[in-house]
């Protein structure tokens, strides 16, 4: 053999190649005979139809070539097979190729997922055809007119193409030469080996990889070095790579693709590389089957359920000939899917469940987002997944399993824990825009010390092929070497399904002990964090968020998601705290169980990592808003059945029309606050009213203000509002020029600087439309001041006071704003209507304040934390665009002003300016996004002293839990609270009715202020034992409560949830 490498290369790509030479390669051998069907029909219809129903319908002639559609359209396919006896003996399998996914049906079960872009385009019909099997079969493959990544037209994530046409460019019988086919794998592995040094800048298959463009740009993408995915790999002076390259080239010279006698000569000579064993020293690959499905993306859920069909079943029909094979799926609502929709394959899932080999991970009912949900949300995604799990399979997950969401929230290594978790594993910090993570295996410590053992794999993909650069890659980016060898590769085509295939398990037995290339076993997800525990003793910990430097527009797209997002999890609070208080009242009330175990599960699939972030296509946006009416109105009548047990008798309308009110609070604290109630005339009026402790109070009379809501209009058109406690001074254009603590005069806005400033960005990102907005963004800003109806009283005051405004926003969308003080708040309200119309724009609003502080406070699930307001490091200014729940807060020592919110998430403090994200408008995926009118309600509360005993965090409370009021006609009576709490610091949540035990009810309680605290919880239920328990409800050991006078005393460390089972006397 002569010394040029490339020509030996080369010469080995071409015997291979499916591409040059097949007439006289390798590759044109792998097939034999083929036949075509002796019959092909079809049958097409808009709807998802199970297949009972498809076979009976008219099926009229299809020819390969023919084109179906357009997009989302089913087409049913007849398939009449006759298998020539002369192919006795042989390999036989049906191929199918053509656009969009199929999935094939034999004697009415589901028994094979076809899709081109996933590899997969055959089914196995015999491994040796024998005399006694049936010859002649129909089969029937029902083709789902969508890709595997939906339709976008032109591009991944553009809008789907409405129109597109399916073409079938294959349907034959073949005989299949595993021989061939083995030489093949053979020479692609040792080819890897050899080559894998000259691939391009970027990736191995030439295509960018990178998380801001993702492969689908054709721009040379800066964010690659170049030299760094060429040097990991073997190299020219790596001596393994031209062993390999030489005996893929003595391979060519014995191979005579024409004489198979000559193919075991060529087979042994890669045996013999292969062979050649690792040391000990080498690095270990757990690897395992894994399948990604978005629960809905660019897809409707319908399709899903499908893609999970066609995903699985193909991954049992691979089990059933691959023993070894492991397969890590996640997701409760995906199982539970296919439970009800595909009984068959359901059953068979289970069987590999019991085996060992399909392995139930994650312990959610969806991979759902991990910042946006609520901390009783994120408690319910465990809670439900983990019971599902129990349920059906027997045993709970023992690791959270959340690959690819946009930064995960730092309470969730407590919640973990409370869930029976204490592994996690992810990868998506890889697509960081700014800083490279430092860590692949470390422990991740939460708010409140709770800590978890965390592995990223280190190929930075939930989706590997089982290639050589992969397996490379994995070993040379692992951050922790020297302190862990091990690492995780999940295998198996992702995001619209798909899943492994015969020939990644192929390549990863080639590739088990090789020198020069990692250990690769095939694992499972318990014994690869078994042994991570072992090494664990040299783990480094990372504290606090896993904030994902990309994807940060995510926090605010899709504006009525996370509306009825947030009101949602509000109802589901309201409707269970009402229901369990009407249990433990009367005998006879049901807890609506079931039907709030349905609505919770609506919106926790809602709550998936492309649903809530509003990364979606129009038709996924319809059913989410669905979902969400569809809580709004079943919770709303839940709510009223609850009410009527539980104040029913006060709630008689005698002939006199309603002469008090019912005035009911869900949150754990007494309330005086101004509602709107009917009047016995029929009317509504405003009202100061106190209400106890998640109770209720029945009012006839308001309370007298110590001081009414004083509005003046000043000559110069600016308007002053003040109630005793805040006075501020509003400009023509409803900003504020002066945010006054009456008692200590302090001001709160910057000098000469306005509040309630609204700013419309520019916000055109480099590829991730509907996900990203950039740091350049800021760069573009241009404040709102176009005024259309300058600013007027709406309300005089003693009560309330208001003033209205609108104002032009951009070229085409107007702003309405009702600028609202109340009697006793010490906070006002801004009632924001906007008409948005805009394209790739962003609006906020400022508030700048006059505060110095380094840092500024976010509220996060059950709890919060700071993040810097300035721009030192990357690791600051990477965080220009933040998240936070119910409020933020900037404060100095002794003085502080919050911005409290009733629907939003986007947020960010720079300097001394808070930011409240409002509305965006990205084209891609969804070109419609937040097209429409919004309503929102945000507020702004100065405070003296810490935030945490100015009470911000009630406020917020209370801002986005109204008070209930119900018109009533009985006496007044003494109010009623079922309970509360003597500290702050302890926010009771949570109050629902067991799970599986009606005579119990579960509170669940966090330490809101960052700090040890001790507190009672006093309750007028009926209790008569208490015990803690972990989120799932298992009561904990030495978790035994006294009930003591004073109620159960709790002690709390910082941001600790304590959850509670008390039974109540019957
Ligand atoms: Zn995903």
């Amino acid at each position: 053999m002569l010394k040029h490498r490339r020509t030996a290369l080369e010469r080995v790509e071409k015997f291979v190649s499916a591409t040059y030479f097949t007439d006289c390669n390798l590759r044109g051998r792998l097939y034999g005979d083929s036949c075509t069907p002796t019959s092909l029909s079809c049958f097409q219809t808009p709807r998802r139809i199970p297949y009972s129903e498809a076979v009976v319908q008219e099926f009229r002639p299809a020819r390969v070539g023919d084109a179906f559609g357009p997009t989302w359209e089913t087409c049913w396919f007849r398939v009449e097979l006759s298998i020539p006896p002369a192919w006795a003996g042989q390999e036989v399998h049906f191929v199918w190729e053509s656009d969009g996914e199929g999935m094939v049906w034999r004697d009415a079960q589901p028994v094979q997922g076809l899709t081109k872009e996933g590899e997969k385009t055959s089914y196995v019909l015999t491994s040796s055809l024998k005399e006694t099997e049936p010859h002649s079969l129909t089969l029937y493959v029902e083709l789902a007119c969508n890709g595997l990544f939906g339709a976008g037209e032109g591009s991944m994530i553009a809008p789907p193409d409405p129109d597109r046409k399916f073409t079938l460019s294959k349907a034959e019988l073949v005989v299949f030469n595993r021989d061939v086919y083995e030489l093949l794998v053979d020479l692609e592995i040792l080819l890897d080996m050899a080559q894998t040094c000259l691939l391009p800048p970027g990736g191995p298959r030439g295509k960018c990889i990178c998380s801001l463009c993702f492969g689908m740009t054709d721009i040379v993408c800066s964010m690659i070095n170049p030299n760094e995915e060429t040097t990991q790999l073997l190299g020219e002076e790596n001596q393994r790579s031209f062993q390999a390259l030489y005996a893929a080239n003595q391979i060519v010279n014995v191979c005579d693709v024409k004489d198979p006698s000559t193919f075991p000569a060529a087979r042994e000579l890669a045996a013999a590389i292969f062979s050649q064993r690792n040391g000990e020293s080498q690095h270990t690959i757990h690897a395992m089957g894994h399948c990604h499905i978005d629960s809905a993306w660019l897809w409707p859920y319908e399709e899903t359920i499908r893609k999970c069909a066609r995903s699985w079943v193909t991954v049992i029909r691979l089990m059933e000939h691959n023993p070894e094979l492991t397969f890590a799926c996640s997701q409760a609502q995906q199982f539970e899917w296919v439970r009800s929709w595909y009984p068959g394959l359901y059953a068979q899932i289970q069987d590999y469940v019991a085996k060992g080999q399909f392995i139930p991970v994650g312990g959610t009912w969806v991979e759902m987002d991990g910042n946006l949900p609520s901390g009783e949300s994120m408690v319910r995604q465990f809670l439900q997944g983990q019971r599902f799990f129990q349920q059906q399979f027997g045993q709970i997950c023992s690791e959270f399993w959340l690959p690819d969401t946009f930064g995960y929230s730092a309470q969730l290594p407590q919640l973990m824990c409370g869930c029976g978790i204490k592994r996690f594993l992810t990868q998506k910090l890889s697509w960081n825009l700014v800083n490279t993570f430092p860590h692949h295996t470390f422990f991740w410590e939460g708010i409140d010390g709770s800590r978890v053992l965390t592995h990223f794999p280190p190929g930075d993909s939930y989706g590997m092929h089982g290639r050589v650069e992969e397996m490379l890659k994995t070993v040379k980016n692992n951050r922790d070497k020297g302190r862990v060898n091990h690492s995780a590769v999940l295998f198996g085509f992702g995001d619209g399904g798909g899943g492994p295939t015969q020939n990644m398990l192929d390549r990863m037995k080639r590739m088990s002990d090789t020198d020069g290339l990692p250990r690769i076993q095939i694992s499972t997800p318990d014994r690869f964090f078994s042994v991570l525990e072992k090494e664990a003793s040299q783990l480094c910990t990372w504290v606090g968020e896993l904030f994902l430097e990309l994807h940060n527009g995510t926090y605010t797209t899709q504006a009525q998601i996370k509306k009825g997002n947030r009101e949602c999890e509000r109802i589901l609070h309201d409707v269970e705290v009402l229901s369990t208080l009407a249990v433990a009242q009367s005998g006879t009330f049901q807890y609506p169980a079931s039907q709030l175990q349905q609505l919770w599960r609506l919106l926790l699939l809602n709550q998936f990592h492309d649903v809530l972030p509003g990364s979606c296509i129009q038709l996924v946006v319809r059913d989410a808003l669905k979902y969400y009416a569809e809580i709004r109105r079943a919770g709303s009548r839940l709510q009223e059945e609850a009410l009527q047990s539980l104040c029913g008798e006060l709630l008689q309308l005698r002939s006199g029309g309603a002469e008090s009110t019912v005035v009911l609070n869900t949150l754990p604290w007494e309330r005086t606050e101004v509602i709107s109630r009917t009047e016995p005339a029929g009317t509504e009026a405003l009202a100061l009213v106190t209400a106890p402790s998640m109770g209720y109070a029945v009012v006839r009379e308001s309370l007298l203000p110590p001081q009414p809501v004083a509005v003046i209009k000043q000559e110069d058109g600016s308007i002053t509002m003040k109630n005793g406690l805040i006075a501020v001074c509003l400009d023509a254009t409803g900003r504020l020029t002066s945010l006054r603590l009456v008692h200590s005069e302090r001001e709160s806005v910057a000098d000469g600087c306005r509040a309630n400033q609204f700013a419309l960005f520019d916000d055109v990102p480099l590829y991730w439309d509907a996900w990203d907005v950039m740091d350049y963004h800021l760069e573009t800003r241009k404040p709102v001041t176009t005024l259309l109806k300058p600013l007027e009283i709406t309300l005089a005051g003693g009560l309330r006071g208001s003033a209205t405004f609108s104002l032009r926003v951009g070229e085409s969308s107007t702003l309405t704003q009702e600028i609202i003080l109340d009697a006793m708040c010490p906070y006002i309200c801004f009632k924001t209507q906007v008409d948005w119309k805009e394209s790739h724009k962003f609006l906020k609003v400022e508030f700048p304040v006059q505060v110095r502080s380094t840092n500024a406070t976010y509220e996060i699930q059950f709890g919060h934390l700071q993040r810097p307001t300035h721009w030192n490091t990357s690791w600051d200014w990477a965080r220009f665009e933040v998240w936070a729940h119910k409020w933020m807060d900037l404060s100095e020592h002794g003085f502080g002003v919050a911005v409290l919110n009733d629907c939003k998430y986007g947020a960010s403090a720079h300097r001394n300016v808070l930011s409240l994200s409002l509305l965006r408008a990205p084209k891609s995926p969804d070109a419609t996004a937040d097209i429409a009118h919004h309503q929102f309600t945000y507020a702004v509360m100065p405070h003296q002293g810490s935030f945490q005993n100015a009470g911000v965090i009630q406020c917020a409370y209370n801002l986005n839990f109204p008070l209930h009021a119900v018109p009533a006609s009985c006496a007044p009576c003494p109010a009623w609270s079922a309970f509360s709490l003597s500290s702050p610091a302890v926010i009771l949540e949570t109050v629902k009715q067991a799970e599986d035990r009606p005579e119990a009810v579960v509170v669940r309680l966090y330490e809101a202020h960052g700090s040890t605290v001790v507190t009672w919880l006093q309750t007028s239920l009926p209790i008569k034992e208490a015990m803690l328990c972990d989120l799932l409800e298992r009561p904990t050991a030495k978790g035994h409560l006294p009930l003591e006078q004073q109620g159960m005393k709790l002690s709390f460390t910082p941001f600790q949830v304590l959850s509670i089972l008390l039974v109540l006397k019957q």
